[in-house]
């Protein structure tokens, strides 16, 4: 049997926020600014969250999308 199948999934906006994994603390705003990686990446204007009382950053699914757009161009980049 054969059914139309209609497209099930809905891109799910949750504005809720996360506690902050340092901390627990839940006033974490989302900010854009310029942000330096553990290995050394380096992107300006990342939107990110951060944790208003540790200053903990959290990367929600767009930042790390582009995070990784950025690792990937610089790593193109440079040969090392
Ligand atoms: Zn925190």
């Amino acid at each position: 049997m054969c059914s139309m199948s209609s497209s099930h999934r809905k891109k799910a906006r949750t504005s809720e926020l996360l506690p902050c994994p340092e901390c627990g603390e839940v006033e974490v705003v989302r900010t854009g600014e310029r942000c330096q990686l553990a290995d050394g990446l380096k992107i300006k204007s990342l939107v990110h969250y951060k944790c208003r009382s540790c200053g903990a950053r959290l990367f929600d699914d767009d930042a790390i999308h582009a995070i990784q757009a950025a690792r990937a161009s610089q790593s193109a980049r440079s040969t090392g």
